[in-house]
C-alpha cells in the first residue's frame, strides 16, 4: 500500500512547488490548520517533491525516490508522530522504546495509509523522541541532500506543560540545522507550540477542503458509497480526517460519531426535566481519565452552536443538519433564546477546564449538565467545583 493522492490544497501546493523550483524553500516549515485537514498528507508530499528526480512543481510520482517516499520507505524522509508513552522505560531505553514504537506505528501506516484523525488514548512527542531526530539529524543522508523531518501534531512536543526539555532540544536543531536537514513541523493547534519554535518555522495555513473534494475523496479513497459520503463528508467541515472518523469501523459506529452521539445525549439530558436522569448519565462515565473527554466538549459546543443557529432563524448554518427534527422539538418544547444558548457555552468552557485539571470524569458531567439546565433555561447561576 502508498499513500493515496493529495485531495485539495492546490494553491498551497503551487506556492510550494514554485519556491522548491527556484530554491527558496525555507529549511523549516509549519503547516497549520485544522485538525485532519491533511496538514501531513502535504507535508508528505513536499518532502516527495524534495527528493523526486524529475520535479516539475508537482513529484513525478515514478521515480524511484517518489516510491519510495509514497509507501515511507525513504531512508531521508523521517516521519515523527505523537505517540503513546511506552509502559516501564527510562533513559536511553526510553529513547529505545519510542523509536521501536514509532517504526510499528509506520508499519502499520504502510498496511493502512487512511486513519481518522482521531484518537482516543494519550499520546505526545517526548524527549527520547527528540534525541533520536538529533541523532539522524547529524548523520550523512543515504540518497539525497539532506535529511527532512516530517514532525506531526508538534504542538504535542510539551505534553507537560512543567517540562519543557523536548520542545527546547527541537528548539536547538530549529535554530542551526546540521548540514542540509529541513523540518516540516504540522499542528491543528500552532498556539500551543513554544513561541520560539513558532519564529523559527515559516507558517502555511492550510484551508478547508470543499464538500465536493471530501465526498470524492471519501468515495475514491476509502470506497465509501456516495450518501454516507456526503453524510459523513458534510459532518467532516472541509477536514477529510475528521469525516473518516465518522465513517463505521465494521460494526461499531465512527470514533467521532460516538463522541458526536455522546455529546448529544449529555445536550439532550440538560434539555430535559427529569434531573435524576443526570446521575444515570454520569455514571455511564469512568471515574478516572477526564483529558480524553477534552474532545467529547468541542461536540457539545457544536450541538449547542446548532441550538443557537435555530434558534436565531438560521437552519441552513446547522453542523449537525442530520438531527434537525430533534433540535426544532428541543425548541418547540422550550423557550430557548440564542443568548440563553451563548451563556451555555461558558459552563463547557468550566468543564473543559476541570478536565484538563483532571478532575473525576462523573463528577464533571454531572456538573455540566446541571450548569447546561440553568444555562439553558435562563438561570445564569452555576455549580462550581473547587
Ligand atoms: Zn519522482
Amino acid at each position: 500500500m502508498s499513500l493515496h493522492p493529495v485531495w485539495g490544497h492546490e494553491a498551497e501546493r503551487e506556492a510550494l512547488g514554485n519556491a522548491a523550483a527556484e530554491e527558496i524553500l525555507p529549511a523549516a516549515l509549519l503547516f497549520h490548520g485544522s485538525h485532519g485537514i491533511g496538514k501531513q498528507r502535504v507535508a508528505h508530499w513536499l518532502a516527495q517533491l524534495i527528493v523526486c528526480e524529475a520535479p516539475l512543481c508537482e513529484p513525478c510520482g515514478a521515480c524511484p525516490p517518489c516510491r519510495m517516499a509514497l509507501s515511507f520507505e525513504h531512508p531521508d524522509i523521517h516521519y515523527y508522530l505523537p505517540l503513546p508513552r511506552p509502559k516501564g522505560a527510562s533513559g536511553d531505553r526510553l529513547t529505545e522504546a519510542l523509536e521501536e514504537a514509532r517504526l510499528t506505528e509506520l508499519e502499520d501506516l504502510r498496511t493502512t495509509p487512511l486513519r481518522p484523525s482521531h484518537r482516543d488514548e494519550v499520546r505526545g512527542i517526548y524527549l527520547g523522541t527528540v534525541r533520536n531526530i538529533r541523532s539522524q539529524a547529524h548523520k550523512r543522508p543515504a540518497m539525497s541532500h539532506g535529511p527532512i523531518f516530517i514532525i506531526g501534531e508538534a504542538e504535542l512536543l510539551v505534553p507537560q506543560e512543567a517540562s519543557p526539555e523536548a520542545a527546547n532540544a527541537l528548539l536547538k536543531l530549529l535554530e542551526e540545522p546540521p548540514g542540509e536537514a529541513r523540518f516540516i513541523l504540522t499542528s491543528s493547534q500552532p498556539e500551543r507550540l513554544l513561541p520560539t519554535i513558532r519564529s523559527r518555522a515559516v507558517p502555511l495555513r492550510l484551508t478547508p477542503l470543499n464538500l465536493g473534494d471530501i465526498t470524492a475523496f471519501l468515495e475514491q479513497e476509502a470506497g465509501v458509497e456516495p450518501s454516507l459520503a456526503e453524510w459523513a463528508g458534510r459532518l467532516g467541515q472541509g477536514s477529510p480526517g475528521r469525516a473518516l472518523g465518522f465513517l463505521p469501523a465494521g460494526e461499531e459506529e465512527g470514533p467521532l460519531e460516538r463522541l458526536r452521539l455522546r455529546a448529544f445525549d449529555i445536550v439532550a439530558t440538560a434539555m430535559s426535566t427529569d434531573s435524576s436522569a443526570t446521575y444515570s448519565l454520569a455514571l455511564g462515565f469512568p471515574p478516572a481519565g477526564a483529558r480524553g473527554l477534552i474532545d467529547l466538549f468541542g461536540f457539545v459546543e457544536e450541538w449547542l452552536r446548532d441550538l443557537a443557529a435555530l434558534a436565531a432563524g438560521a437552519p441552513k448554518a446547522l453542523l449537525n443538519h442530520d438531527r434537525l427534527s430533534e433540535l426544532e422539538e428541543w425548541l418547540s418544547t422550550s423557550q430557548i433564546k440564542a443568548f440563553h444558548v451563548t451563556s451555555a457555552f461558558g459552563s463547557v468552557d468550566q468543564a473543559r477546564e476541570l478536565a484538563r485539571r483532571n478532575v473525576n470524569p462523573q463528577l464533571i458531567i454531572s456538573s455540566l449538565v446541571g450548569n447546561l439546565r440553568k444555562a439553558l433555561r435562563g438561570h445564569s447561576q452555576r455549580g462550581v467545583i473547587t
